[in-house]
């Protein structure tokens, strides 16, 4: 299993200390939820926060775009080092020519989808895609409840790769943390995002971690 820590609920004033501590911990990639403010209610970080990653870490660096037109900014995400860029389905016609560009920058992309979405949204983008992300909660805010709903969408998800014989990872991004990890990787994820469940931890950054591995 792969454990993409959500840095957008690190403590800011000692970024640089807490994802060594991730790193340390045994975290797989970093994972950076950007947000405008128009797709999504909130506004997070942007492209300059994986110069700040890099600059501390070796760990690829997961983005997940919750943006309106995304393919006005893939460029500068990948030119500040992301290892995979991933953009939502919904409101975005363009959505697999910018998956198309993702791949021609030498990023790997991802296709998203919110929990009111379909799987027939994204059926036709599985061959070209690297990952598909499965939202757990409606996207804006980290420290939402998971939704249980959504785990026959993973394991219908799993069925469809799988029956088209394609090499494509789940992810899931939402309120994941130890009560739950199990039932989404039974349901077939590969990749889970934590933010809460690592940084905000009782115990710290190392006992968030390996409490989800322990699972
Ligand atoms: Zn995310």
């Amino acid at each position: 299993m792969i454990i993409s820590a959500s840095i957008i609920s690190s403590d800011f004033t000692k970024f640089g200390e807490q994802i060594t501590e991730t790193e340390k911990a045994g975290v797989d990639w970093l994972h950076i939820d950007v947000m405008d403010g128009s797709f999504v209610p909130n506004i997070s970080i942007g492209p300059f926060m994986l110069e700040h990653c890099r600059r501390v870490s070796n760990l690829p660096l997961d983005v997940h775009l919750m943006i309106v037109e995304p393919e006005k900014h893939i460029h500068t995400f990948a030119k500040q080092g992301a290892t995979r860029i991933g953009i939502h389905t919904e409101n975005n016609p363009n959505a697999l020519r910018t998956i198309q560009e993702i791949r021609e920058l030498g990023v790997k992309p991802t296709i998203v989808l919110n929990p009111g979405t379909d799987l027939s949204a994204i059926e036709y983008f599985l061959p070209f895609v690297d990952m598909v992300l499965v939202m757990t909660v409606n996207p804006g805010y980290s420290g939402q409840k998971f939704m249980p709903e959504m785990l026959p969408k993973i394991t219908r998800l799993k069925k469809l790769i799988v029956d088209k014989n394609l090499d494509v990872l789940i992810q899931v991004d939402g309120g994941i943390n130890h009560t739950n990890i199990d039932l989404v990787t039974k349901a077939g994820a590969d990749v889970i995002v934590a933010a809460t469940a690592i940084y905000k931890h009782v115990d710290g950054i190392k006992a968030g971690v390996h409490a989800l591995r322990r699972i």
